[in-house]
């Protein structure tokens, strides 16, 4: 939402405490309203006006919108089958998070106020503004999503060099599952630190959790390659020859996992579990301000790409 659109509603939600004096002195008189009683309304006509064609009950109606694409969402949400990052993949429920955060609307895939965002969205990007969630629509934010990682750009060339091990920062035990070596590039491990302090302030951490620690950071090209070898699995969706990993940017954070999953299990139910858990949701909503960014397949994957270089 623009910022004159949040100032407008937010005024607009003044409304009804500030004109409560003017209507109740008039009943406390006992006296009639007269037939000029709206004259005091008529200043804040621009903003309601405004409100009403911007959406502008945005975070606090979910209600208003379009109810053909919130049916149509609702419907799609979990039989929907897509296949955006080379594998296939039934219902669009897990990229809710990350669909929400990018169409900027608090509410859930099933609203009519989450098409009014979609539809939005959709028009700003030269897309029909149906407020339904098609195939068109997710390969277009898969590719917002995937250029927001440099590793993603510069990979469309060539494989970025790894660093040298000497240069990179080792985690502190605490910040690391299960007590594994973890090695990141400092500005990168500075982020993942400034990113758990918040998290911390904001009470997301419970006393002794794991969770938003790191389970995997740096990985040297050649473990890597010879990790490939073993499984037999070098290009596959979840396993590249060339990996991210290489770089130093690049973590897998601890969200939990289903029951009968390791934390980085690709299984669609795994991956679901976690998408929809508050851990997983904070980062999507916070992380971008200390630098990070998501890999959208991956729910535990976050890349340090800069502050200030992603929104
Ligand atoms: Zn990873």
């Amino acid at each position: 939402m623009r910022c004159e659109q949040r100032e407008a509603v937010k005024r607009f939600r003044m409304l009804p405490a500030e004109l409560s004096p003017v209507i109740s002195r008039r009943f406390a008189m006992h006296k009639p309203l007269s037939g000029l009683w709206f004259l005091p309304l008529a200043r804040w006509l621009p903003l309601i006006v405004l409100c009403a064609w911007s959406g502008g009950a945005e975070a606090g109606d979910c209600a208003v919108g379009p109810l053909h694409a919130a049916a149509a969402n609702a419907a799609s949400l979990t039989a929907m089958p897509l296949n955006v990052f080379g594998r296939p993949e039934t219902g669009w429920a897990f990229y809710e998070p990350l669909i929400a955060k990018e169409i900027d609307t608090d509410c859930a895939a099933d609203t009519a106020g989450f098409g009014r965002a979609l539809a939005r969205w959709q028009s700003a990007h030269g897309q029909p503004a149906s407020g339904i969630l098609n195939i068109a629509t997710l390969q277009r934010l898969k590719q917002i999503w995937q250029e927001q990682r440099p590793f993603v750009l510069e990979s469309r060339h060539h494989c970025p060099d790894a660093p040298a091990e000497q240069s990179l920062q080792r985690a502190l035990p605490s910040e690391s599952y299960g007590g594994k070596a973890i090695l990141l590039s400092a500005d990168a491990l500075a982020g993942y630190r400034a990113m758990v302090v918040a998290a911390r302030q904001e009470g997301f951490i419970p006393p002794r959790s794991q969770l938003y620690s790191i389970f995997s950071a740096y990985r040297s090209p050649t473990y890597d390659a010879a990790r490939c070898e073993a499984q037999h699995n070098c290009q596959g969706v979840v396993r590249a020859s060339c990996s991210p990993h290489r770089t130093g940017y690049a973590m897998d954070i601890y969200l939990g996992a289903a029951p009968g999953f390791s934390p980085d299990s690709s299984a669609d139910a795994n991956r679901l579990y976690i998408s929809r858990s508050a851990g997983y949701r904070w980062l999507v909503r916070n992380a971008a301000r200390f630098g990070l960014v998501n890999y959208a397949f991956e729910p535990w994957h976050w890349e340090f790409v800069g502050r200030g270089a992603s929104r």
